[in-house]
């Protein structure tokens, strides 16, 4: 059996399962968008998050100071998303050694901007030579009272998304069949991950659940239901589309929801909380928050269309083996 077989997520859990877990102070350990460490009164929120060139990033699609941001955002989204605040990163690099000097500046420009701009303040790292670039990043963020958890959703909360979905996966589908991204093109070359969002909804104490998407909608609701134990229905009228996926969608013949359901890379936040609870936490942030289904009984995530019907996505989300998920 090949890696790609088992699946990242299959390889996930079976790592899952060799590890203990057993450390003191571990409150949360692997299933959760951070760890949680408890140190004294205080908690912590601690995730890495890893890209590399070809894969993750192309250096003729960004510059590498647009790498280095995005990298970042994708360590202190995941701090954010335990409604926690980004304190510290780190930052490991592997860098040909042939690349100019100043593009390995810029893309440290990149890291250290974006860390700053979220009060993460670059603590460390390390620094190799590789064939291939990638960047590692660990962010720490200090928890606030509530903490959120992929495991606290409740049968009967409402689902609701920040910002909207599709941007970057239609970005990079336009790029890849030649076409221009237009407007989609910003959501994938610098999505910024929901920190203020973060900090204006926590003090609300409403939330259950929490997570951000990064692998795509559908999939990533899937993780909700997992760690949560429940079924969750997603409204496909409702689910907020990136204002610039329709053209794209149409000169390349696609489906834009299909964007917004299995597209990668968004940094939005996916929450649960009581139903009717949107109004509240609209009133606390500026970006547009939307309700898009519903938590319910059940072990899976089911999309209905506006008459009721099943939608079923041609794929769920991002697999790093796989490349997609059914
Ligand atoms: P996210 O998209 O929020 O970064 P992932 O899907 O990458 O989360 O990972 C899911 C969970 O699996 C996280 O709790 C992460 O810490 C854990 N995980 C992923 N890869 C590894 C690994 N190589 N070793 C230990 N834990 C891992
Ligand atoms: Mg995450």
């Amino acid at each position: 059996m090949n890696l790609s077989d088992l699946g990242e997520f299959g390889f996930i859990e079976q790592l899952r399962q060799m590890a203990s877990g057993a450390a003191p102070g571990l409150a949360v350990a692997i299933g959760d968008d951070c760890a949680i460490i408890e140190v004294g009164d205080d908690r912590l929120a601690v995730t890495t998050d890893a890209m590399v060139e070809g894969r993750h990033f192309r250096l003729d699609w960004l510059t590498a100071r647009e790498v280095g941001a995005r990298a970042m955002t994708a360590a202190l989204s995941d701090v954010a998303a335990m409604g926690a605040a980004p304190q510290y990163s780190f930052v490991s690099l592997g860098l040909p050694p042939d690349w100019p000097a100043e593009r390995a500046l810029e893309l440290a420009r990149g890291l250290v901007e974006q860390a700053e701009a979220h009060g993460a303040g670059l603590a460390g790292g390390d620094t190799v030579a590789a064939d291939q670039a990638f960047v590692d990043v660990v962010a720490i963020g200090r928890c606030r009272e509530h903490l959120w958890l992929r495991s606290g959703a409740r049968v009967g909360d409402g689902l609701y998304v920040t910002g909207s979905l599709g941007g970057p996966a239609a970005a990079v589908d336009a790029r890849l069949g030649g076409r221009e991204p237009g407007a989609c093109w910003e959501s994938y070359a610098h999505p910024q991950p929901r920190v203020r969002e973060a900090a204006q909804l926590e003090p609300l104490g409403v939330v259950h659940a929490a997570m951000d998407i990064s692998d795509g909608l559908v999939q990533d609701a899937g993780h909700l239901c997992d760690q949560s134990g429940v079924g969750i229905v997603i409204r496909a009228a409702q689910v907020p589309v990136h204002t610039g996926v329709a053209q794209i969608a149409e000169r390349l013949g696609r489906d834009p929801l299909q964007y917004a359901l299995s597209g990668g890379e968004e940094f939005e936040l996916l929450l649960t909380a009581p139903p009717g609870a949107l109004g509240e936490l609209q009133a606390a942030v500026a970006v547009p928050l939307q309700q898009i289904g519903e938590v319910v009984d059940g072990g899976s995530v089911v999309v209905l269309d506006a008459t009721g019907s099943e939608v079923r996505p041609p794929v769920a989300g991002w697999d790093h083996f796989r490349h997609r998920t059914e």
